[in-house]
């Protein structure tokens, strides 16, 4: 493994975690499949080595769990010695939706592709139930998971000559679908933003939405954690790209892909889906940091 990139996968089971795992091994990165779960971990390891891809190993990592993240750093640095690439790629997508959901648009980069706040606001409320057990799972995996995994590796990306962070991102993460011009101003600042700031901004967020005011506040309406989250991570993504120049920092989305999280009604295949990440992950030196890239065009 000496001689090869080492790449960190999490959520590398299923959907387009594995993809993801599968292309890199492809193109000859050596490869630590994570998983929350041992046996589907296993299980899916197995089956990219059946494949041929022999440079795959698995690791157990759950990501809100601070000790399941202590002991994947400890077994890289005793064991690998080396980290080059990290995808955040684990996350939840915290809602119920109505039986036989049917998305309003076929757009293969955005479900919600031409529809205005008011519309697509209105589509949420009749088609998408959340509750605080769900908006809190959803803030503490798709955000405090990617930022907890990410600080507890950074030490062995700083060690790479040229470490890279790709955190898979959504559309639907997009600032413009905060209707709070204030919340838009705090969350675009890449200057002044930080991570305590982002902490009190997630913190009143689950406050609004205990008090069910996630509306009236000017938070995103349906998905609403889901896209809070994912805005922090956009916001996080930038933080560190500036902190960290000599580390490349990208958000990836992946087009609107095919998987459990919305029960199959994607419209791109999870290989599909991985291509856009793996891009950003295999960037040759020097690349951009701090931006987005969507499935067919960057947006941000
Ligand atoms: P899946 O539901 O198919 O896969 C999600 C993966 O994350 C699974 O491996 C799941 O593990 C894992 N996971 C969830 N919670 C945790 C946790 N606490 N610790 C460790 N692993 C966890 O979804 P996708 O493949 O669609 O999603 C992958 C990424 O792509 C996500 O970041 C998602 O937000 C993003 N995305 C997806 C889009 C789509 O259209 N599908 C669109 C835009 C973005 P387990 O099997 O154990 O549940």
């Amino acid at each position: 493994w000496q001689s090869k990139r080492v790449a960190v996968v999490t959520g590398g089971n299923k959907g387009i975690g594995l993809e993801v795992c599968r292309q890199l091994a492809s193109n000859g990165v050596a490869v630590i499949l994570t998983a929350r779960d041992e046996a589907r971990g296993a299980a899916a390891v197995d089956m990219l080595r059946a494949a041929g891809l022999s440079d795959v190993i698995f690791h157990q990592l759950e990501v809100t769990d601070a000790r399941s993240i202590a002991r994947l750093a400890d077994f890289l640095k005793a064991r690998v010695g080396k980290l080059d690439i990290l995808v955040n790629n684990a996350a939840v997508g915290g809602a119920e939706y109505v039986p036989d959901l049917v998305y309003p648009s076929a757009n293969v980069e955005d479900p919600f592709a031409g529809m205005d706040e008011g519309q697509m606001s209105e589509w949420m409320r009749r088609n998408i139930r959340e509750t605080y057990n769900s908006a809190e799972e959803t803030l503490q995996t798709n955000y405090y998971g990617t930022k907890n995994v990410t600080e507890a590796l950074l030490p062995l990306l700083q060690s790479s000559t040229d470490g890279r962070i790709v955190n898979v991102s959504s559309v639907i993460g997009q600032l413009r679908y905060f209707v709070s011009e204030e919340l838009k101003q705090e969350l675009n600042d890449a200057g002044k933003l930080s991570e305590e700031r982002l902490d009190e901004v997630l913190g009143a967020f689950m406050e609004d939405f205990t008090a069910g005011a996630v509306e009236a506040r000017g938070w995103p309406v349906g998905f609403s954690a889901y896209k809070v989250a994912k805005a922090a991570v956009n916001a996080y993504t930038r933080i560190l790209a500036r902190r960290h120049p000599e580390l490349r920092v990208n958000c990836a989305h992946p087009g609107f892909v095919k998987t459990d999280m919305n029960r199959l009604a994607g419209l791109l295949t999870p290989e599909q889906g991985a291509r856009n990440v793996v891009t950003v992950a295999l960037l040759p030196a020097g690349g951009p940091t701090g931006f987005a890239s969507g499935h067919e065009a960057p947006f941000v």
